[in-house]
């Protein structure tokens, strides 16, 4: 018999009720917002906090191959190991995106026996949270346009329009638009554009908020556009009281974290999805803040390689979270040194008999895991190497990696959750508890308040990246004289940067040397509290590959979903 794929591993698992895993991290009913049998949202006005705070493990990873390198998949299943070895353990995680699901990347659950269910519901629509989301960030845009269309009182330039509407969604199509068409009634036209939501300061603003105060502050502060006299507008001067309360109503549902489930039991909070290319890359503050009033270790991710969500998750999630990782893990592939190496994506997931030049091509790419390694380093907290075996790994290989580790000074384990589950990570997480009992919070920011955008921005290009410097735009330039001038200049930088290499070119694998990186635009988030760096070709709409996902999906008449991964 073929082994189960991911959705039939989750069809066939027995989930306990929900309200029988909040309990386990005493959730009382009335704190628990049941949505259907096995998913809750949690009000979290109302949990009864253990009194002492977790410890926080944050999983990152190199740069990872097309497919992903594994990180949902050893957060998972390492919260199931440290719960196995007695560590009261939580995972807090973000939300998939339906970009990825029909496009390329697949799902954001896990994989394997390393999953958090019910996966199907998960990775679809699930508490409607990214609708939500979406109905906020384009309530705010049909404010914008309806203003200008009654009278214009702000003296908004439609041309500097700065907020785009959102849709969950890779939709190349989308990217520039003409808005505004079919005469004196339908609006005064102009350029435009849509952005997947996750890319939205509306989702950043969601995931980086403490509570409801703090969003609506957050959603006041957006700049939606510039006047004719060049000064910025934001949501609070749109009508008598802002356009934050309406949209905040929007999101006070899903403002509260949902709960589910791993497959072994383990509560799981997945809450927000930005992604870590183009926006910060983690789950909300409130969850990820949730988990630790109520676990002894909660163990959550920052996505893509450790340049991306990694610096991101130092930089701008932990402090807007007030919290900081006492431990980081950063999950490596023998496919993506492999990769790094410059094998191709068939020969490094599909090796054969004949492996011919693959040591080598480790050997070539493990460049790029030591260049992660000495960047997570210098966060300054205690760093874990969990190497993610996949089926096609070779002992001898799987090997070289702890080897090549421990040259470095980093302890390794391979973790085989995806096949065992929580069983396939106890060494690292017996590890992990010894290491967690002397650190406590040890991750800093790199910067202090008052460092400028572009000392920040040269800072992680030639510390971070490996490169020999930045070039701006002159539009960059023209955005940074303008935030100087507006006093906005020392906040931090949420890098949009390719996941495939340390530089701005995706074909730059390994650990390029000599490279500039090229920064085209700066986008001011002042309700997030960042400003976004566009480098090299980053689009903030996606686009759907050759032969999207969804080629393969289904739904039968007993409303069974088919081909999900
Ligand atoms: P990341 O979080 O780093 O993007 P995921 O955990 O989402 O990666 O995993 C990416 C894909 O790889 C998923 O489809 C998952 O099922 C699969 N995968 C992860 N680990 C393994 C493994 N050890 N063996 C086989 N497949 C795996």
């Amino acid at each position: 018999m073929a082994p189960m794929n991911d959705a039939e591993i989750s069809l066939a698992a027995e989930l306990k009720p929900i309200a029988d895993i909040a309990s386990t991290v005493n959730i009382s009913d009335d704190a628990l917002i049941p949505y259907g049998h096995h998913m809750a949202k949690v009000d979290t006005q109302k949990i009864q906090k253990s009194g002492k705070r977790g410890k926080l493990v944050l999983v990152t990873g190199t740069s990872p191959t097309p497919a992903g390198e594994g990180k949902s998949t050893v957060s998972v299943g390492l919260a199931d190991a440290l719960n196995l070895v007695g560590s009261k353990t939580m995972v807090a995680l973000r939300e998939p995106s339906l970009g990825p699901v029909f496009g390329m990347k697949g799902g954001a659950t896990g994989g394997g026996y390393a999953q958090v269910v019910p996966m199907e519901s998960i990775n679809l629509h699930f508490t409607g949270d990214f609708h939500a989301i979406s109905s906020a960030h384009n309530l705010l845009c049909a404010l914008v346009d309806n203003h200008i269309y009654h009278g214009n009182e702000l003296g908004i330039d439609p041309r500097t329009v700065r907020v785009k509407r959102v849709l969950d969604m890779n939709d190349r199509n989308l990217r520039n638009v003409v808005v505004g068409l079919g005469g004196r009634a339908s609006g005064s036209p102009r350029e435009d554009g849509f952005e997947i939501v996750v890319a939205s300061e509306t989702m950043a603003v969601f995931c980086l908020s403490r509570d409801i105060d703090d969003l609506k502050e957050r959603l006041s502060r957006i700049v939606v556009a510039d006047t004719y006299d060049r000064e910025p507008v934001t949501a609070a001067q749109l009508g008598p009281n802002g356009a934050q309360g309406a949209m905040a109503i929007l999101l006070r549902d899903a403002i509260r974290p949902n709960l589910v489930q791993t497959l072994a039991g383990t509560p799981a909070l997945i809450h927000g999805g930005p992604f870590a290319n183009i926006a910060h890359g983690a789950n909300s503050v409130i969850a990820t803040n949730t988990a630790l009033d109520l676990a002894d270790t909660v163990v959550t991710e920052a996505g893509f390689g450790a340049d991306l969500g990694g610096e991101k998750f130092v930089n701008i999630t932990g402090p807007a979270g007030g919290f900081a990782a006492d431990a980081v893990t950063v999950v490596s592939t023998v496919r993506s040194l492999k990769y790094n190496g410059g094998l191709s994506v068939d020969e490094v997931n599909n090796p054969g008999d004949d492996r011919t030049g693959h040591i080598e091509a480790m050997e070539k790419g493990s460049a790029n895991l030591a260049r992660h390694l000495k960047n997570v380093k210098s966060f300054g907290a205690p760093v874990v190497v969990a190497v993610n075996q996949f089926p096609q790994d070779t002992e001898e290989e799987l090997q070289w990696v702890k080897d090549f580790c421990a040259k470095h000074d980093v302890h390794a384990e391979v973790v085989s959750v995806w096949a065992n589950g929580g069983e396939g990570a106890k060494a690292l997480a017996s590890h992990l508890t010894e290491v967690l009992k002397d650190s406590d919070d040890t991750v800093q920011p790199m910067f202090g308040e008052d460092t400028g955008i572009r000392e920040r921005i040269e800072h992680i290009v030639t510390n971070v990246y490996g490169g020999d410097g930045v070039d701006f735009s002159s539009t960059a330039q023209r955005q940074l004289k303008q935030l100087e001038e507006a006093g906005l200049d020392k906040m931090p930088v949420c890098m949009a940067k390719t996941q495939y290499s340390f530089s701005d070119d995706p074909k730059a694998l390994g650990a390029p040397d000599g490279f500039r990186v090229t920064v085209r635009e700066l986008n001011l988030r002042a309700g997030a509290g960042f400003v976004v760096a566009l480098t090299g070709a980053m689009m903030t709409m996606p686009g759907l590959p050759a032969k999207p996902a969804s080629d393969k999906m289904d739904v039968n008449d007993e409303g069974e979903i088919l081909g999900l991964f």
